[in-house]
């Protein structure tokens, strides 16, 4: 495994990658975009634990546990600039006004440094998968861009209800950024919110795993 800083958010804090395998990175892991869902960068290290012990996927993966690393030390769904991170990357729906302060997307798309950040590695690597780790009161996959057979497979596994849409406009998200417009098929994948953290690897990390091998072919 090894290790890069990508970035600093605003509050200096080292935005960390891992990269597993080898060959150049082609799947995303991300987790606490949303600082205030820790399930996620529970189990972005939960996945990292199983991939230093036995690596099987052919390609190179990489995992950034957690983006919004002073959102989490606060506590709060958005940065240290009170933005909300999935509400200002640079899409082609990206806009300025919102209707409430949880989802406030910054004064112009892509205005934050954990973003930008996320941006470059983007644009850097040549990725065919992205799967981003968020909590809900429900578990949900919303998918963007072509998923299959990773979603059916994590579908199937765990019945978890695969969505296109949340029910609710997410102007500047990553579901937008990079499935819709990028043609990288990304999953966000909602967790129950107030899982433990023996529980969120027990359910969730084989599902995962197996449904990543499916990609060994394609990568
Ligand atoms: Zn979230």
């Amino acid at each position: 495994m090894k290790a890069e800083i990508i970035g600093r958010t605003i509050d200096k804090l080292a935005i960390n990658a891992f990269f597993f395998g080898t060959g150049k990175p082609r799947v995303l892991i991300i987790g606490g975009v949303h600082g205030d869902e820790k399930e996620g960068v529970a189990l972005s290290y939960g996945l990292m634990a199983e991939f230093a012990k036995s690596y099987p996927l052919k390609f190179g993966l990489t995992v950034i546990p957690c983006l919004n690393l002073d959102g989490f030390l606060k506590n709060t769904r958005q940065n240290s600039n009170g933005v909300d991170l999935n509400r200002n990357l640079p899409t082609n729906d990206w806009r300025a006004d919102y209707d409430q302060k949880r989802f406030y997307p910054g004064k112009t798309a892509n205005s934050e440094p954990e973003n930008i950040a996320l941006v470059d590695f983007i644009q850097q690597h040549p990725l065919i998968f992205i799967i981003s780790l968020h909590s809900y009161k429900k578990e949900l996959l919303n998918i963007n861009g072509d998923c299959n057979p990773v979603d059916q497979s994590i579908h199937e596994a765990l019945n978890i209800k695969l969505e296109r849409d949340m029910g609710y406009p997410t102007p500047g998200c990553l579901g937008t950024f990079t499935g819709l417009e990028r043609s990288i098929p990304t999953i966000t994948y909602e967790l129950l919110r107030g899982s433990n953290v023996l529980e969120l690897r027990k359910r969730h990390l084989y599902p995962i795993v197996s449904a990543l091998k499916l990609l060994n072919d394609q990568a």
